[in-house]
C-alpha cells in the first residue's frame, strides 16, 4: 500500500511536471515575423568583405539562425518581399500594413516583427505607425551586417526585436524600431551612418527604451499620434498621391518646382536649408504650384536634427507653405502622402504636422 502510494505520487508529480511543461509553451505568445529583406537577409562571398547582395536569405533560415528564440515566443515567419530596402515601394508598404492589421485583428497573434533593410526602414517604421490599428507591438529590425558578416548582428537584433514583441509592456507604444539593443520610436529615429553597427538613433528625442539579450525596458512613450490614435487607414487604398522630395543647396535653379509639378506631383516637401528655407525664387514657384495646380509644399529641412518653424523668416500663409515641425523630409512625404489621400485644407495640414 505504502509502495503504490509511493508510485502513485511519483505519478501525479510527473503528471504536474508534464502539465506546468506543456502550459507554458502554450501560454508563450505568439509571433508572426514578416520578412521583407535587407542586409539581415543578405549574404557576401567572404565573411570579411563589405561587399554583399541584400535580401538573399529566406526568412525560415533566419529564424534557424537565432538560438533560442523559442523559448521567447512561438514565432513563425512570413516572406512578404525579399528586396534591398533602397527598392522598397509603396506597393509593398500597402501589402504589409494590411497583412499586419489582418494579423493582429486575431486573437492567435500577440506581436509582429519586421525584417528590413536599414537603408529606408525609418520610413516604413513611419508608415506603419500611421496605419496600423492595433495597440499590439510590432517592431521592425534589420542589420547593418550581412547574415555571413563576421559578428553579423542580425540574429541578436531579431532575438531582441521577438523579444519586445512578445512583452505586454511594450503595447500601445506604436512601432518600434530595434537595433543594437536599442529600442526607438518609428516617427523619431533615423539612420545616422551609413556602416556603422551603432547607425540608428533619435536625434531629437531620444531612445525609447533599451534590449538587453531580450530583457528590456522602456523610458518614455511617444507624444504623436499613431496606431488607434491616428486617423489615417489604407482601408481600401491601392496606391498614394505623388508627393516628391527636392534637396535644397546654394543658388539651387528655379525651375525644380515647375518640374515636379509637371511630372504630376501632388505635394512636394523640400528638404530646405536651415530652418526649412530656401531662395527666394524657388519660395515664388511654390507659391504659384500651390496657386495654379493645388500642389502642397511642405517645408522640412536638410538639416539632421532640430525644427522648422512657422513664420521664422517669413511669412508661411503669403506663400501657402506648411512646415514639417521636425518631421525628416522622407518621413514628411509620408504624412503629406496620406494627408492628400483625401480633400483637407492647408490648416488641416499643418495641424496634421504638428500632431503625427
Ligand atoms: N541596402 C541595404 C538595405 O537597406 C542596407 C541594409 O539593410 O543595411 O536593404
Amino acid at each position: 500500500m505504502k509502495f503504490l502510494n509511493i508510485k502513485m505520487m511519483a505519478f501525479l508529480i510527473a503528471v504536474t511536471i508534464t502539465a506546468i511543461g506543456s502550459a507554458q509553451d502554450t501560454d508563450l505568445p505568439n509571433v508572426k515575423i514578416l520578412a521583407t529583406g535587407g542586409t539581415i537577409a543578405g549574404s557576401a562571398s567572404s565573411a570579411t568583405s563589405g561587399s554583399y547582395a541584400a535580401g538573399q536569405v529566406g526568412i525560415q533560415t533566419m529564424i534557424n539562425a537565432v538560438p533560442g528564440i523559442e523559448k521567447l515566443a512561438d514565432v513563425s515567419g512570413e516572406q512578404v518581399a525579399n528586396v534591398g530596402s533602397q527598392d522598397m515601394t509603396i506597393e509593398i508598404w500597402l501589402k504589409l500594413a494590411n497583412r499586419i492589421n489582418e494579423l493582429l485583428a486575431s486573437d492567435d497573434v500577440d506581436g509582429i516583427v519586421v525584417t528590413h533593410g536599414t537603408d529606408t526602414q525609418e520610413e516604413t517604421a513611419y508608415f506603419l505607425s500611421l496605419v496600423v490599428k492595433s495597440d499590439k507591438p510590432v517592431v521592425t529590425t534589420g542589420s547593418m551586417r550581412s547574415s555571413t558578416s563576421i559578428s553579423a548582428e542580425g540574429p541578436l537584433n531579431l532575438y531582441n526585436a521577438v523579444a519586445i514583441a512578445s512583452n505586454p509592456e511594450a503595447r500601445g507604444k506604436g512601432v518600434m524600431v530595434s537595433l543594437n539593443d536599442q529600442i526607438h520610436a518609428a516617427r523619431d529615429v533615423s539612420k545616422m551612418n551609413t556602416t556603422n553597427v551603432n547607425s540608428f538613433q533619435s536625434p531629437i528625442k531620444g531612445m525609447l527604451g533599451g534590449v538587453f539579450y531580450g530583457r528590456l525596458g522602456f523610458f518614455r512613450t511617444p507624444n504623436t499620434k499613431f496606431g488607434n490614435t491616428s486617423k489615417f487607414s489604407i482601408m481600401g487604398v491601392e496606391a498614394l498621391p505623388r508627393v516628391d522630395i527636392i534637396y535644397a543647396y546654394a543658388d539651387m535653379s528655379p525651375d525644380l518646382i515647375d518640374m515636379h509639378v509637371k511630372a504630376g506631383a501632388k505635394g512636394i516637401v523640400i528638404a530646405g536649408v536651415g530652418n526649412g528655407n530656401m531662395t527666394d525664387a524657388i519660395l515664388n514657384a511654390a507659391k504659384k504650384a500651390y496657386e495654379d495646380h493645388g500642389v502642397i509644399v511642405v517645408r522640412s529641412t536638410r538639416v539632421a536634427t532640430g525644427w522648422v518653424l512657422r513664420d521664422n523668416e517669413f511669412k508661411d500663409d503669403d506663400y501657402h507653405t506648411i512646415v514639417s515641425n521636425d518631421l525628416n523630409p522622407a518621413k514628411s512625404r509620408i504624412l503629406l502622402m496620406l494627408s492628400l489621400l483625401k480633400e483637407r485644407s492647408l490648416f488641416e495640414i499643418q495641424d496634421v504636422f504638428y500632431n503625427y
